[in-house]
């Protein structure tokens, strides 16, 4: 029985709700009155329902999706403006007890080299990562309560707070590890962790148990309840995503709606990312075992969906990606990618080697490359972290993000952290680039107090002070 409010993964994520949602959806494909009417509902950017976002989905009307395509643009443009928040992913450990099929760490995989990062590994690659000019990372781990405890984790946090290169800081620290306990959650939060992410992999639960033979994971409903328990252990920002490619699209699009719907319902703030990452080839994954695997033509179709259906949600895609559908994914509704990622342990210091990484990258300019390409389409990079550290977290940030007032103090801090960013580490041609569209920026600026104080702070930065937010 489909509960949104229900604790229990199979009530809030119920598959008899789904498929009943999908016949539904598909029997609407040629429903061109109620397509567009959901196009209208979507206009207002206060979000679809998940019932809605399914119609679109099944439709092939070109004039329907031109439009659907047309409002993604409008709401990010309203929403996010022109910035775009860059983060790098830090690999700590590759130990994993854990089988997924679909991944080169399972435990069964004996081609890989097994690493776990001491802490003067991580000072030094949080040191490379400084020196690129990043402040913002996601840490990912692969799950072994003895490799990799949560003291571990805790403790290689607290490292990454403490390094300050020359000018350098990371200053938020996002969590990509496996799900786990009320009390650990509670820990991470203590910690000063930003966002808890978690990729649900697939919500369909018989393909989840296939690809999750063994090891903790194998647990769905587990796994799928851990935003529940990070939020009972007080982290109010949590990342939700799946890995599109597993399981039919439109089975785990209606899954991470529902999921959302399920967090906001259950605890009043909705999933404060959505990551859209998508099968990769990888050491020991042989694609061909997964004929769910999605063209860019449907990522980009997902994307739109998501940026409409969830507008107050970040909407995250990483390096697996290529530049091309990047580029086609920022202006459909994406808000944060990931620069110059290694994702291998260890891969910032040394060269990767080619049967360490977790997946393949498809885009592998460096940092001010890829600076230097937003640049160049007219986004404005941000390297902003303002939010946590100013205790804009959980229900305080989705109604400003919800009101659209984020923006106020997204476009000064995205202004700022460019400014700092170019200063210290950006390439001449890159840093003449960030210059012209910083003066652009500024002029934008609506209140003329906020305006004056951020063309003090550019100088302050010019000077040699760092770290001014709203
Ligand atoms: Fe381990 Fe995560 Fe890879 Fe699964 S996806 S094998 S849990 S690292
Ligand atoms: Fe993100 Fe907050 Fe910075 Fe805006 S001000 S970019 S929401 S951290």
């Amino acid at each position: 029985m489909y509960n949104s409010k229900s604790p229990k993964a199979e009530e809030f994520i119920s598959h008899e709700e789904i498929l009943d949602t999908l016949a539904y959806a598909e029997a609407q494909k040629d429903n061109l009155a109620l397509q567009k009417e959901i196009l209208e509902t979507a206009r207002k950017a206060k979000g679809l329902t998940y019932r809605e976002a399914a119609v679109l989905l099944y439709t092939e009307n070109a004039e329907i999706l031109e439009e659907l395509y047309s409002i993604a643009r409008e709401i990010k443009e309203k929403i996010y403006g022109n910035r775009i928040v860059m983060f790098a992913p830090l690999y700590l450990s590759n130990y994993c007890v854990n089988t997924c099929r679909y991944c080169p760490y399972h435990h069964g995989n004996c081609n890989i080299a097994r690493k776990q990062l001491s802490q003067e590994d991580i000072v030094r690659e949080v040191i490379a990562l400084q020196d690129m000019g990043h402040k913002r990372l996601a840490l990912e781990t692969g799950e072994d309560p003895v490799n990799c405890p949560i003291e571990y984790v805790l403790e290689s946090i607290k490292t990454i707070y403490s390094i300050h290169h020359k000018n350098g800081a990371i200053r938020r620290v996002n969590v990509n590890i496996a799900a786990t306990t009320v009390e650990n959650y509670r820990r991470l939060k203590e910690a000063g962790i930003g966002t808890y992410i978690l990729f649900q992999e697939t919500y369909h639960k018989e393909n989840y148990e296939y690809l999750h033979p063994k090891g903790p994971k194998s647990n769905y409903a587990y796994h799928t309840e851990a935003m529940d328990r990070a939020m009972e252990g007080g982290i109010d920002d949590v990342g939700i995503g799946v890995l599109f490619g597993l399981s039919d699209y439109h089975y785990d699009l209606v899954g991470l709606l529902l999921h959302a719907k399920h967090l906001e319902d259950r605890f009043g703030v909705g999933p404060h990312t959505v990551s859209v990452p998508r099968i990769r080839p990888a050491d020991d994954v042989d694609l061909t075992e997964y004929p769910n695997a999605i063209t860019d033509a449907v990522f980009h179709k997902l994307v739109a969906l998501l940026r409409v259906a969830v507008p107050y949600a970040g909407i995250i895609v990483s390096t697996r990606e290529s530049e091309q559908s990047r580029a086609e994914a920022l202006a459909l509704g994406v808000s944060q990618i990931s620069g110059a990622s290694r994702t291998s342990v260890g891969g910032y210091v040394e060269e990767e080697e080619e049967n360490s990484a977790q997946f393949e990258t498809n885009d592998t300019r460096t940092l001010d490359e890829v600076v230097g390409w937003l640049l160049e389409l007219g986004y404005l990079p941000s390297f902003c972290t303002a939010c946590y550290r100013e205790g804009r977290t959980g229900d305080r940030f989705m109604q400003l993000a919800k009101s659209g007032q984020i923006g106020n103090v997204c476009g000064p801090n995205a202004i700022m952290t460019l400014k700092e960013y170019l200063e210290d580490y950006a390439s001449p041609d890159t840093a003449q680039k960030g210059e012209k569209l910083i003066e652009k920026e500024v002029e934008k600026i609506q209140n003329e107090k906020v305006k004056e104080l951020v063309r003090a702070h550019l100088d302050e930065l010019h000077e040699g002070a760092r770290d001014f937010r709203f």
